[in-house]
């Protein structure tokens, strides 16, 4: 277990690595760039997926608002929250976060302990299991992430729950599930069904998928597409990159299927598990952007086949 983790996290690091050759920005989220995309719900977008950057969602009732992703360190924190104090004055504030790696889950100190922190079962395994492991991992990649994660710490949470769990905002409702082990044990999706806007995390961006936990697998994967899709929102804001639509979980769908059934092919006619990672990222190299990506999906469809 302890070298799937490892492995895991390297193969983590090498893609943010190479999304760092063209010297990008800092991981800051931006300030006053807070956009309504419908009746209840608003965004930061990061449209160019900067490195240590999420896109931000907040979801605003009569009664309450939802934040969903901090940004990284209690700096962009505090960014996230004078964005919410703006679009929802003095309302009471829930925050939840799409899974716990840094950049989204650890700026949730700058908020007031007013707000309620709200986190599903896995995220608190996810917590109790990998601790500060990435966020060491980021710090040392650049000064700016050392001093945005220097006193970072996990929020405890106000509110648990094990697989969905839905907040009446007033007018509004969100519905916040807990999808099991995808890019992390701990992702979570939230549904607002009145909008029809689901924020995706790292489930379906424009971006490919990253395999980030030693228990994630191509086959969970796509069953969480499935939920995704049935839900049939019209608009997904996803946890980086670009705002887009269900193509994002159509495209995700005919990626993970394509290497889960060469992977599955290759294992059968008794090539290595390196094998297969070296012809399936060949396989895939003009078609999609992030070739970096394709050998953790190739690695857990090889395990998964029969
Ligand atoms: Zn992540």
């Amino acid at each position: 277990m302890r070298s799937l983790v490892t492995m895991a996290l390297i193969m983590f690091v090498a893609v943010g690595a190479e999304g760092q050759q063209h010297m990008p920005r800092d991981p800051m989220v931006q300030t006053n760039a807070t956009r309504k995309l419908t009746a209840h719900v608003y965004a930061i977008e990061d449209k160019d997926t900067t490195p240590g950057v999420p896109n931000i969602g907040f979801v605003v009732g009569t009664r309450a608002a939802l934040v969903i992703d901090t940004g990284m360190g209690e700096r962009n924190g505090r960014t996230v929250l004078a964005e919410a104090e703006k679009i929802a004055p003095g309302k009471p504030l829930y925050l939840v976060t799409t899974h716990v790696h840094p950049e989204h889950d650890l700026g949730a100190g700058a908020f007031p302990q007013s707000t309620k922190m709200i986190r599903s079962e896995d995220q608190i395994k996810d917590i109790d299991e990998f601790g500060y492991q990435l966020a060491d991992v980021f710090s040392r990649r650049s000064a700016v992430n050392a001093e945005l994660l220097k006193d970072a710490k996990f929020r405890k949470a106000d509110i648990t729950f094990d697989k969905e769990y839905t907040l009446d905002l007033g007018g509004v409702t969100a519905r916040i599930l807990a999808m099991g082990a995808n890019h992390t044990r701990g992702d979570t999706a939230v549904f607002v069904p009145g909008d029809s806007v689901l924020f995706s995390g790292d489930i379906a961006m424009k971006g490919m998928p990253s395999f980030a936990s030693p228990y994630s697998t191509v086959s969970h994967w796509l069953a969480s597409l499935d939920v995704l899709d049935a839900l049939k929102p019209k608009i997904v804001v996803p946890s980086h990159g670009p705002i887009g639509d269900a193509t994002y979980i159509a495209n995700y769908r005919v990626y993970l299927t394509t290497i889960r059934d060469r992977a599955a092919a290759l294992k059968k006619e008794g090539k290595s598990q390196d094998e297969a990672v070296k012809t399936i990222t060949a396989e895939m190299q003009g078609k999609y952007p992030d070739a970096g990506r394709v050998a953790g999906a190739v690695r857990a469809a090889y395990a998964e086949a029969k």
